[in-house]
């Protein structure tokens, strides 16, 4: 389908600017999608998989929108192909990836806090997530992780000295959530779908949470992109009319 302002592409986050967080879209947006379609290039950038992104975008996600970049474009589809696909895996290498991990959990080992239960590392397409008291603690456990390492500063210490040990894997850290924090190479966040979008001249991207420290801050900020934050769905829609329907 050809667009009607070539050249122009609207990229959407997908929780919270395209669904309600963690819903489905609703029929109306859907169809708001497609008129809007039949004016810019549309593309979405969500950091889940792509099937959990079909379970609310829909079954046929990958042909309804130009771009769909799941895992935050580690995976890329363009009109319904696979055009590129990329792994913590194949990019660092399992002997580096063996010595942060080795590294991690004798850290872990050693630590000294009230309670520990399992899976204090787990091993994602895209990155890794470190949880010092393990991430099969119930919610009370969690609640009562998350107050300890307020005071304490557990994950932050664990943060600095991975940082300064592993420096020349060029990681970043991010703490988020109550009992962990991800790692992964650096530019791994949502700029990492720009790569495919060398053809546009005006990349207008909106997201609900451009923050500094939000996972749609470093696209929103970039030079690359036009940034729009939007509160929801509807917002997203009424900024859209406004922007490509209404010029
Ligand atoms: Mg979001």
């Amino acid at each position: 389908m050809a667009a009607l302002k070539p050249g122009v592409i609207a990229l959407f986050d997908v929780d919270g600017t395209l669904t309600a967080p963690r819903k489905v879209a609703t029929p109306e947006l859907l169809q708001f999608i497609q008129d809007l379609r039949k004016i810019v290039t549309v593309g979405v950038v969500g950091g889940s998989d792509l099937s959990k992104i079909s379970e609310q975008l829909g079954q046929t996600v990958t042909h309804d929108y130009d771009f769909v970049f799941s895992e935050n474009g580690l995976v890329a589809h363009k009109q319904g192909k696979l055009i590129g696909t990329q792994s913590l895996k194949s990019f660092v290498g399992d002997e580096q990836l063996k010595e942060f991990i080795n590294f991690t959990l004798h850290y872990i080992a050693d630590l000294d806090i009230p309670i520990k239960r399992g899976t204090f590392i787990e091993f994602r397409s895209g990155m890794l997530n470190v949880s010092p008291i393990g991430r099969n603690c119930s919610q009370e456990e969690r609640d009562e992780f998350e107050k300890y390492d307020k005071v304490q500063n557990i994950r932050s210490k664990m943060v600095s000295i991975l940082r300064e040990k592993f420096a020349h894997l060029n990681f970043t850290f991010s703490i988020g959530g109550q009992i962990s924090f991800d790692v992964f190479p650096q530019g791994w966040d949502k700029t990492y779908c720009l790569r495919y979008l060398d053809g546009f001249h005006e990349i207008h991207f909106f997201g609900d949470k451009t923050y500094k420290g939000g996972n749609d801050h470093e696209i929103y900020e970039s030079e690359q992109t036009i940034g729009h934050t939007v509160t929801s769905p509807e917002d997203t829609m009424k900024q859209c009319q406004s922007l490509f329907l209404e010029s």
